[in-house]
Parts: C-alpha cells; structure tokens; sequence
C-alpha cells in the first residue's frame, strides 16, 4: 500500500483510544515507518547513470522493516517513550501489523512481483508472507480504503479537533481544524 494509506490506517488505530498527541504519533509511526527501508530508492536514483549503481531498493524494500523484529523494536520504543505505555504498545504493535497486512493484500507491484515479506528475517526465511489473491497497488480496493480513511479523518478532524496533520505540523493541524469548523458549523 502507499505510504499516505498506512499513515492514515495507522493515525485511525491511533484515534481509537484515549490518547495523548504523543501516543498517537508513535501509534501512527510504527504503522508508516516499515516504509523506511524503500528509502534505498533514492540512491538507486541518484546512481542510475553512473558506473555504481546500486539496486537497494529491490534488496531492501519489504526486507529491512518488514518483519517481526522491527515491530518488536518499534513496540519496544513505544513502551519507553509512551504515556500510557501498555495500550501504546498494544496499539503499536497492531499498527505495524496492519502495515504489513495491508501490504500483503495490497502491494502488487506493476510488473507482476509480490513483494513476499520475510515475518522472521533477519533471523530465520522460513516464513515469506504473500497472498495469491494479492491486487495492485494502484487497485480500486486501495483507492476506496484509502477514501474511506480519509473521510474518517476529515470527520474525527471537524469532531475531535484534531487531524492527521498533527504528525507535522500543529499549526496546520489547527488550520484545518479551523477550516472544517468554519464550513461545517461547530461540532
Ligand atoms: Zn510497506
């Protein structure tokens, strides 16, 4: 899945509970940061045309980040930095399995590739998750999820007061709040 559909997944399981803005945004990473090992793409980029091109993002991508390991790390950094550390940890931990989830139902890339993930790497491959079921990346069920989710947000946004934009920016997270209410009405 795109990145802006697992932060907007993980930002809604983030919005389930009582949270603190601190809470939430640990919840909302672990369900987007996965995604920093396609990072390698922008030196295959940067590499293309030279005589040292390296191929990181076909090494990496789905390999790094995408397993249990990483979701144990991340839960574990969860559990330090949280407010309410048990159910932080819970959410985050269900979070960054959401990530995985939607990626195994919904990352097929163009040419075909299944993008398996390797749940026990770096520790064992025994374990390559796919999906024979598997549809696009660009595919109509992503397009309505990610639909969905957003008019979740706008709505939890206008309601709660609060908006995915919390992750970045908490004047802009104000400004929409702002917005909405001016053309909605208050809540
Ligand atoms: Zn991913």
């Amino acid at each position: 899945m795109h990145p802006i559909s697992h932060l907007l997944i993980g930002w809604t399981v983030a919005n389930s509970a009582r949270l603190a803005r601190r809470d939430r945004m640990l919840v909302t990473l672990a369900g987007v940061l996965p995604d920093l090992d396609g990072l390698g793409v922008v030196a295959d980029i940067l590499t293309e045309r030279t005589r040292h091109r390296t191929f990181y993002y076909d090494a990496y991508h789905h390999v790094l980040a995408h397993n249990l390991a990483f979701g144990c790390a991340l839960s574990l950094l969860a559990a330090i930095l949280a407010k309410r550390r048990p159910l932080t940890t819970a959410l985050a931990f269900l979070s960054f399995h959401l990530h995985l989830l939607g990626d195994l139902v919904g990352s097929r890339g163009p040419d075909g590739y299944q993008w398996p993930i390797p749940y026990l790497a770096p520790f064992s491959d025994a374990l390559q998750l796919s999906w024979s079921h598997q549809w696009g990346l660009k595919a109509w069920p992503n397009v309505t999820a990610t639909t969905l989710l957003l008019a979740l947000a706008l709505y939890w946004t206008w309601k709660r007061g609060r908006s995915p934009l919390e992750m970045v920016s908490l004047k802009g997270d104000a400004a929409l709040v702002r917005t909405l209410r001016v053309r909605f009405g208050e809540p």
